[in-house]
């Protein structure tokens, strides 16, 4: 008897203590979002926390760079604390396979508690289907791999991702959010090219791409100037890859870059705006073939193939060489024709916002934009400009002046909990 009661009392204790640690780990259960951006080199993650509440909270943010070349592994907090910095040997063979292990692991080891409900990634291009974020399955991950030839730097990369989150995890909820999505919805006057309509027909048309980020843009103007954001907006998207878009009343109705992310405005790497008789030449004439043209387009023009310095604003801003500052004017130069285009594919413009890393760093570009636009009513006023205040024109600026930081992984957070149906905050601001 006294053995048996024993037995009871243990057990019983032993009941305890497992529902006790169970609702301990229960309540301390995070849901969370991991958030994934692939390039051909980099793969950036972020996680968010989705709370009781309904909220999007970042709980860190990383990428690993230099994939293929020398391998660079960080990862910081919402602080911006740093939680881990490491270099790997130059002749490790990683692909999007072993970078998503190796974000798996770091995060199992500093957040325990975490339960990912789903992962959001960047797609970017929807094609002319898929005009909305959407929830992926076998099916749509083939016809994604059917756009690989319209977007064949970004596309398979994006894929490899989605890819590798499956091996990792089968049965977790992925979402694709498309770069192209927001521009779908543009007239057809804006999205043709002047060629024979049947290539129009077979998707040779202009798409627009940085859509995730204008679609957080115009979402927070909405929401802390209304009436602004009911007008006739251009959206400076200045970043290594940069485009413009015209966004009347929250919708997209022009934009810089067109069929692929070469089009529109100088950038880092890439030359924007072309004559297409300049590739004719060079296959032609120059004895280059096309992945040799590609090279050039996307990874030898633009800022640094202007300047032969860097790709990176900061340093042409800090250097003295005379073809280093020729690429700043050409880049403002550029950004100045496309305002006015835009502004005339609205019949006028009310605002203009700066995004991005040089939109949202750099008050000198900022300063010169604006100083090229004041033809269109626009006065900015320099100490909002230098102090980098969200409004940064003159009370009496017939248009006026943004600055709005883009988050593009909190858009797709956003969209991954929409499509699991799952209930977030109104305010996309957390
Ligand atoms: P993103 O692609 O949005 O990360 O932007 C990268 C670009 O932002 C690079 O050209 C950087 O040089 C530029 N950038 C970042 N900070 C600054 C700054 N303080 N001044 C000028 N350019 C900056």
């Amino acid at each position: 008897l006294r053995r048996c009661l024993h037995t009871c009392l243990c057990d019983g204790k032993r009941y305890f203590q497992l529902c006790f640690s169970r609702k301990i780990r229960l309540r301390t259960m995070t849901k969370a979002i991991l958030v994934l951006n692939a390039g051909s080199s980099s793969l950036k993650f972020s996680v968010f926390e989705l709370t009781h509440s309904g909220a999007l909270t970042l709980l860190a943010k990383g990428k690993i760079d230099g994939i293929g070349s020398t391998p660079h592994f960080t990862v910081k907090d919402q602080l911006g604390v740093s939680l881990a910095h490491e270099h790997w040997a130059a002749d490790t063979l990683i692909d999007h396979a072993y970078c998503l292990r190796e974000i798996s692991t770091f995060l199992r080891q500093h957040y325990q508690g975490i339960d990912f409900i789903g992962a959001g990634h960047r797609v970017v291009h929807g094609g002319i289907k898929y005009a909305a974020p959407l929830l992926l399955n076998p099916g749509i991950i083939k016809e994604l791999e059917s756009l690989i030839p319209l977007a064949p730097l970004h596309q398979p990369h994006n894929l490899a991702a989605i890819r590798a989150v499956t091996a990792l995890n089968p049965t977790l909820p992925q979402v694709a959010c498309f770069d192209t999505a927001f521009h779908h919805g543009q007239e057809t006057v804006a999205k043709l090219f002047g060629l024979p309509y049947a290539y129009f027909e077979r998707g040779i048309r202009r798409y627009g791409f940085h859509g995730i980020s204008y679609e957080y843009v115009s979402s927070l103007l909405k929401q802390q100037q209304p009436a602004v954001a009911a007008g006739k907006v251009v959206i400076a998207h200045l970043g290594n890859g940069a485009s413009m878009c015209a966004v009347q009343d929250g919708k997209s109705v022009a934009s810089s870059m067109s069929f692929t992310a070469l089009d529109g405005l100088l950038m880092g790497t890439r030359s924007g705006n072309l004559d297409p008789g300049v590739v004719l030449y060079l296959l032609e004439h120059e004895g280059m073939d096309a992945k040799q043209i590609e090279v050039l387009l996307y990874a030898q023009s633009g800022l640094l193939g202007i300047s032969g310095v860097s790709s990176d604003m900061r340093e042409l801003l800090d250097s003295s060489a005379p073809l280093a500052q020729l690429a700043i004017d050409y880049f403002v130069h550029r950004i100045s024709l496309e305002l006015g285009a835009l502004a005339a594919s609205m019949n006028g413009l009310d605002a203009l916002v700066f995004t991005a890393g040089i939109g949202e760093n750099s008050a000198e570009i900022r300063r010169r934009v604006c100083l090229k636009a004041q033809w269109l009513g626009i006065q900015i006023n320099q100490q909002a400009n230098a102090a980098a205040d969200i409004c940064l024109s003159e009370q009496n600026s017939k248009t006026s002046v943004w600055l709005i930081p883009t988050d593009e992984e909190l858009m797709i957070a956003r969209h991954t909990c929409e499509q699991l149906g799952l209930p977030i905050a109104h305010r996309i601001l957390n």
